[in-house]
């Protein structure tokens, strides 16, 4: 059997160093050399040289070696067993069998055996016709898949993994390797550079030769830090014959979360806020939800159970908030307020009904721990009544017993604020409340306000090790608020209006009305809601349509190739993960959070 590879200049040290030092098998290897001259990194321009190179060596051997079946590999591979006979296995009745790329159930074009006939002929053909236009051949490769219906494709067992195989995340912003039973074949994708594959490539081969208890230890360490059982994972991605989209679309239609803008007016005119700058008004408009549609829409939603009610406005300011709060109670439904709140302003009937009918929790806007330094940001707010609020809601906390609601201090660091942090923080642990510290916005909605000057500083406030969001995106090849297109699937955010806005970045356009449009349900199932879903996932290029072509979170996603997960997205509003979790991986998660709940305390309480 032939194992074909190309390889440029820069990889020319994975060859020797890993590739062919590590073969276990007596494949009859045949190796092309690309004049691709470059770092090799991930879609520059000898980068895309070398993926046309490779597509076409690809469809010249299916051409030349016709009826027959070979293997493909990217030179970035570490071999620790023999592949050969598994491989044949794998194949029968099959055209193409891959690496799984990512839980998410895509397969790797970086090593694959595939069988030389006409639909892979077809496949292969189109892919680098698709790679001529994209730059890149591995999601249009999946697209085309999963499109030709005559392709038999599958996967390779989880002993042929890489570093994206069961986290979906890159290395080193994800440390840990997951090592399945029995490996034979590690491949170092899911990281750029030359220096970081090397660096992937000597960790891995260093716990995959470990003793089966030092990998056992490493496997327990993975799952405390990163929560999940892959095996699972893995057993229901290689079910089947055909390659289907392992994420369930439909699973995400009747979120038992969501957030319901009670407001989208303030009385604070922060300077780098859209709201006070007058965009908001523009684009999605200034009101409150009026307690009559926050009945309706329970009425008519009876799955949801937790609210999140605050986002471009200040919730303090509708009126209908103590009734709001009332009616939700009766019907046990969870309230919190932790996009964040001025409480600038709050009678002490709305400060009492907060802790009487249990809103779950409130974060508090506080950049500042006086009122020269907090109005800098925070302009027309007063410092000193805000702690009062906080104090008022403390008194009520003890006066009805409660722990409701748990109170959050954000700092929002910036230069005019940085010096504060540290009595902020003291002041925050008094008044029992939790305390961290944000990055700023930047240039997210205009102009960057304030940047910070002690950098170090806020790199250790931070607790992230950076200061501010360009370089976090530099750090972890991701944006800082990327998380936040989550919420489509996790807890899809309406106006006050009924206007269902996906995010709580998105104000440019909606996916449909939940009082006028058929209720949300309907609107999460619609064709653009789906369309950008697929888009944020990687699935698809940008449709014009969607509102995030518009946003710096998607185009970060684009310039890093850092796509949704679908693994992400299980978490407590539920999702495709949330029926096959045992017993045993939740508490595998619980032990999990709680370790990684004591290492920020320690952190914390180091600074
Ligand atoms: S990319 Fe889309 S979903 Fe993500 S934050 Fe931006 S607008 Fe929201």
């Amino acid at each position: 059997m032939k194992l074909v590879g190309v390889y440029s200049s820069s990889h020319e040290t994975f060859k020797d160093e890993w590739f062919l030092r590590t073969l276990k098998d007596d494949y009859e290897v045949c190796l092309y050399p690309s004049e691709a001259r470059g770092h090799g990194n991930y879609m520059e321009a000898d980068w895309q040289q070398a993926v046309r190179f490779k597509s076409a060596k690809i469809i010249e051997t299916i051409q030349k070696n016709w009826g027959e079946v070979f293997v493909y590999s990217d030179m970035d591979v570490l071999f620790v067993g023999p592949t050969k006979t598994t491989i044949q296995s794998c194949l029968n009745g099959k055209d193409i069998v891959c690496q799984l790329d990512d839980p998410g159930g895509n397969l790797c074009t970086g090593f694959f055996a595939v069988r030389a006939n006409d639909v892979t002929l077809k496949l292969w053909q189109q892919v680098q016709r698709a790679t001529a236009c994209e730059g890149r051949d591995q999601i249009a490769f999946n697209r085309l898949v999963r499109a030709m219906k005559e392709v038999r494709a599958g996967y390779l067992p989880p002993s042929f993994f890489g570093m994206g195989t069961f986290t979906g995340r890159q290395f080193p912003e994800a440390s840990r390797i997951y090592i399945p039973a029995n490996p034979v074949m590690f491949h170092a994708n899911f990281t750029i550079g030359v220096e970081q594959k090397t660096a992937l490539l000597d960790r891995a081969q260093r716990i995959i030769t470990r003793h089966r208890p030092g990998r056992v230890a490493n496997n327990l360490f993975f799952r405390l830090r990163h929560g999940m059982i892959t095996p699972e994972v893995i057993k229901t991605l290689t079910r089947g014959d055909r390659i289907t989209q392992h994420y369930d679309c439909n699973a995400f239609v009747r979120p038992s979360s969501v957030a319901l803008d009670l407001s989208t007016a303030c009385q604070l005119k922060c300077p780098s806020c859209p709201t006070a700058t007058g965009v908001i008004a523009k684009s999605i408009g200034t009101g409150i939800l009026p307690l009559a549609n926050f009945e309706k829409f329970l009425q008519e939603h009876p799955w949801v159970s937790d609210i999140e009610l605050s986002n471009w406005g200040e919730v303090f300011l509708n009126k209908d908030l103590e009734s709001i709060l009332r009616h939700a109670h009766e019907r046990h439904v969870a309230l919190r307020i932790d996009n964040g709140a001025n409480l600038d302003r709050a009678s002490d009937r709305v400060l009492e009904a907060v802790v009487k009918y249990n809103l779950r929790s409130l974060t508090c806007s506080i950049d500042g721990a006086s009122q020269e330094v907090y109005s800098i940001y925070r302009v027309n707010g007063n410092f000193d009544r805000v702690i009062e609020h906080i104090r008022r809601i403390n008194a009520f906390k003890k006066q009805y017993r409660s722990e409701y609601p748990a109170l959050r201090w954000q700092y929002v660091a910036f230069g005019h604020n940085e010096h504060e942090i540290a009595r902020a923080r003291a002041m925050a642990g008094e008044l029992g409340m939790e305390f961290y510290v944000k990055l700023s916005w930047d240039d997210l909605y205009g102009e960057t306000f304030s940047p910070v000057k002690d950098r170090e500083l806020i790199r250790k406030e931070s607790g992230l090790g950076v200061a501010d969001r360009r370089e976090y995106e530099e750090k972890f090849n991701r944006n800082y608020i990327a998380p936040s297109c989550h919420q489509l699937w996790q807890r899809p955010h309406i106006n006050f209006d009924g206007r269902v806005l996906g995010c709580s970045i998105n104000h440019w356009d909606d996916f449909g009305n939940v009082f006028t449009n058929g209720g949300l349900e309907v609107c999460l199932k619609g064709e653009k809601m789906q369309r950008t879903k697929d888009m944020l996932m990687g699935v698809t290029e940008a449709h014009t349509d969607s509102p995030c072509v518009k946003c710096q979170i998607y185009a970060s996603m684009v310039k890093n190739n850092a796509w949704i997960r679908p693994q992400e997205l299980v978490g407590p509003s539920g999702g495709s993960g949330r029926n096959t979790s045992s017993l045993l991986s939740r508490s595998i998660r619980r032990v999990g959070r709680l370790y990684r709940r004591g290492r920020r305390f320690q952190r914390q309480g180091r600074k």
